[in-house]
């Protein structure tokens, strides 16, 4: 099924008969526990919001309910870093799968501190790291925390610094990743303050609605809306896909592409940013995560949205 021009109206249909079908789920797996912060969040929430290449943004559910970004956030600093540095990022991280959970160090020894790819922790430190660099922790903080304002067009966005100090009381696994690359030679900063930018981009706070606004970029080639601002090149924009496409759901991402075919990254606070280029950017929170950490409702939104609309990326365009 494909839907060139499917109209506004059409897809406000399929959103809100997403969220109404739904809304009965009773199996909507369950909250990270690992972060004290994110423990305490009601399941119960549900939010998509859609936003279409003429900027017409479609919401159901929570759509302005705000949910802590945690891994979402590593897409925007890879951004930022690529921005930065260019092809040069990718001689201090890979571009495979991992085919570990999210947080494994078995993989960092055996490939000598190189992590397989940016969105699992390994990679997402190792690119705060690289931003970082030259920068003192509040200003590395202050530019992601800008790209992501300027992404989304919203001024309002902020860190919830809450979430982000239960983490750093609680990441010990992220400090002996940070600490074992640091020993390779793949972190040019101080752990703990690479750690630090690294727990204030995860607890950076947004709604779904922002979410969505602020993946415009991945939609269209690099920039806001088609033929709208620059962010970064198409080309960028096009490699970040196709690491989202195939690296953005933890050990569910040949899952996620073989139910969804759309890129996605996923955190364990519920979000998922997902992409349809040329067509929408996809902003899906739901707080309870399956088996592997992803949304459990948001992922299955996701399913039925790229069935709804023949977005996905493998459908003939
Ligand atoms: N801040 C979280 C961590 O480092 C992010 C995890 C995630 O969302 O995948 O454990």
């Amino acid at each position: 099924m494909t839907h060139s021009a499917l109209s506004t109206d059409a897809l406000r249909v399929i959103v809100t008969e997403i969220a109404e079908e739904l809304a009965e789920s009773d199996d909507r797996g369950r909250v990270a526990s690992y972060i004290p912060q994110l423990a305490c969040i009601d399941p119960q929430q549900f939010a998509l919001s859609v936003v279409t290449p003429d900027g017409d943004v479609i919401n159901a559910g929570d759509a302005d309910t705000p949910f802590s970004i945690q891994s979402v956030s590593k897409v925007f600093t890879l951004a930022v870093a690529l921005g930065q540095m260019g092809e040069s990022l990718w001689s201090r991280v890979g571009r495979e799968p991992s085919g570990d959970p999210f947080n494994s160090i078995v993989q960092l020894e055996h490939e000598q501190g190189i992590p397989r790819n940016p969105f699992i922790n390994a990679g997402a430190i190792a690119v705060t790291d690289a931003v970082l660099s030259g920068y003192e922790p509040r200003e590395a903080i202050g530019l992601i925390v800008e790209f992501i304002r300027y992404t989304a067009g919203d001024d309002t966005i902020m860190i919830d610094e809450t979430v982000a100090r239960s983490e750093e009381a609680t990441g010990y696994r992220n400090t002996a990743l940070a600490n074992f690359m640091r020993d390779f030679g793949n972190l040019t900063c101080d752990p703990a303050m690479t750690l630090g930018v690294y727990y204030h981009q995860c607890a950076v706070a947004m709604t779904a609605r922002q979410l969505a606004l602020a993946g415009r970029f991945l939609a269209y080639d690099g920039c806001l809306a088609p033929g709208g601002s620059r962010v970064i090149s198409g080309r960028m924009a096009r490699q970040i896909n196709a690491l989202m496409l195939t690296c953005g759901h933890y050990d569910g991402s040949g899952e996620f592409a073989f139910r969804v075919g759309l890129p996605g990254k996923s955190g364990v606070g519920g979000a998922i940013l997902a992409v349809a280029p040329g067509r929408a950017s996809i902003g899906c929170w739901s707080p309870g995560l399956n088996a592997v950490g992803n949304s459990q409702l948001a992922s299955r939104a996701l399913e039925m949205l790229a069935d709804r609309t023949g977005w996905s990326v493998f459908a003939p365009h």
